[in-house]
């Protein structure tokens, strides 16, 4: 008899966006002429920058002759990509990473999900709130939780984030051994300063614990103070790993390309205490599970490091940027406290009620479509979260229409 996964039972089933499009689908019924605007789901609405488009079309052409066809490549991903990546977005900000610590994948989605399973069934997993979901549930179906009571597994340390803690959580009262953290933050829009990063770091270092970056937002980061990447933290390189994406950097949710960072320096304890390199492992895993990237998207994503493809994701996040200034700076003036929108494409408002209330009266009364903010944890109550994700026009009318409906 086949038998199923049971953990996979324990999973609870995510309403959240089939709420938000049967509220929608509703609302649209009763009121045909308003034409609802979109300012929930996290997608980039921003076509891919010129630079990779060209050199799409370039490596489609190779792909044509067979004098420059190209079959399976490496797994871990073409030299001309992770090397690119090392030197851009970590050497040149003084963070130490080398070419082959760089594995390229098909998202960060997978590679967060997937990295768990390095490790034994029984470590003990921090897990912030609210939460981008992919981390908690793949340790579900890893069988690292009990049973779902109260809208919390038992079993996991969740990290609240909050607005008495600036929504970066503060270190677990009891030891873990895997913690997950990302910033800046979806949903919150949060970032964490170099200190507080550093606090995370040293925490890991002193429990032999692991922590999984993710930095998937990294590109809306603007302030100088702050760190595009853990390993400008001393010590980083033997405790962390990080994740990043190309989807919001430049506009490849529907290419896919994104890349791990694991340092040779980390590691990980058999159960004997034995030191074992997570580099190997990872490096195992991957090239067993995983045949690359198709060669046409790592040439596309390599033109990101050029001066044009530089250039143009600079102008593409800046035009997210400024809506994302101008949906925080008319909520706060309709009296909302906001966090993020600053280094981020996310505002989470304090909706002064319950999110999903909020939700239905921006719905109903301005057409706006948000994301309540229960939706991504019980912290998340109270919270609805906007995105940025759009265009100018829509952004603006759609404030338009929140100032009406709100009376300012
Ligand atoms: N990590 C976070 C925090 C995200 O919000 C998202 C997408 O919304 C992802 C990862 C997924 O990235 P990718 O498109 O590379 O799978």
């Amino acid at each position: 008899m086949i038998r199923i996964n049971e953990h996979y039972r324990k999973l609870q089933s995510s309403y959240l966006f089939s709420d938000i499009a049967k509220r929608v689908a509703a609302f649209q019924q009763a009121h045909p002429e308003t034409e609802v605007i979109k300012l929930g789901i996290g997608d980039v609405t921003r076509s891919l920058p010129e630079a990779c488009i060209e050199a799409f079309h370039r490596a489609v052409d190779e792909m044509g002759e067979d004098a420059t066809f190209r079959g399976y490549g490496p797994e871990q991903g073409y030299p001309f990509l992770r090397e690119k990546i090392a030197e851009f977005d970590f050497q040149a900000r003084g963070a130490e990473v080398a070419a082959d610590e760089v594995f390229i994948s098909d998202g960060t989605k997978c590679d967060t999900g997937n990295f768990q399973e390095l490790f034994a069934a029984d470590i003990r997993v921090a897990i912030p709130d609210p939460v981008y979901p992919v981390y908690l549930d793949t340790n579900v179906m890893a069988g690292r939780t009990g049973a779902f009571s109260q809208g919390r597994y038992k079993g996991i340390t969740y990290l609240s984030s909050t607005a008495e803690n600036g929504f970066v959580p503060t270190l677990p009262d009891e030891p873990v051994d895997l913690i997950y953290l990302c910033f800046p933050n979806n949903p919150t829009g949060a970032t964490i300063a170099k200190d507080r990063l550093k606090e995370w770091v040293d925490y890991a270092r002193d429990h032999r614990a692991l922590i999984l970056f993710d930095a998937a937002y990294e590109i809306f980061i603007r302030d100088d103070g702050l760190p595009h990447s853990i390993y400008e933290i001393d010590g980083a390189r033997e405790v962390a790993v990080e994740f990043r994406s190309l989807s919001k950097t430049a506009g490849f949710t529907g290419t896919r390309c994104a890349y791990t960072v694991v340092p040779k320096d980390c590691s990980a304890y058999t159960a004997d205490g034995e030191k074992t390199s997570v580099h190997a492992l990872w490096h195992r895993r991957h090239t067993t599970k995983f045949n690359g990237v198709s060669y046409p998207v790592q040439r596309a994503a390599e033109a990101i490091y050029s001066a044009e493809g530089r250039s143009q994701v600079r102008e593409r996040i800046d035009y997210y940027l400024a809506n994302a200034g101008r949906i925080r700076e008319a909520m706060r003036g309709l009296g909302y406290t906001c966090a993020g929108g600053k280094n981020s494409p996310y505002i989470w408002i304090d909706g002064k009620t319950e999110s999903w209330a909020f939700f239905d009266l921006l719905l109903n009364r301005a057409g706006v479509v948000c994301t309540p903010g229960v939706g991504f944890g019980p912290c998340g109550e109270g919270f609805i979260r906007i995105s940025a994700f759009n265009s100018r026009e829509n952004v603006d009318r759609a404030m338009e229409r929140i100032k009406e409906a709100l009376g300012a």
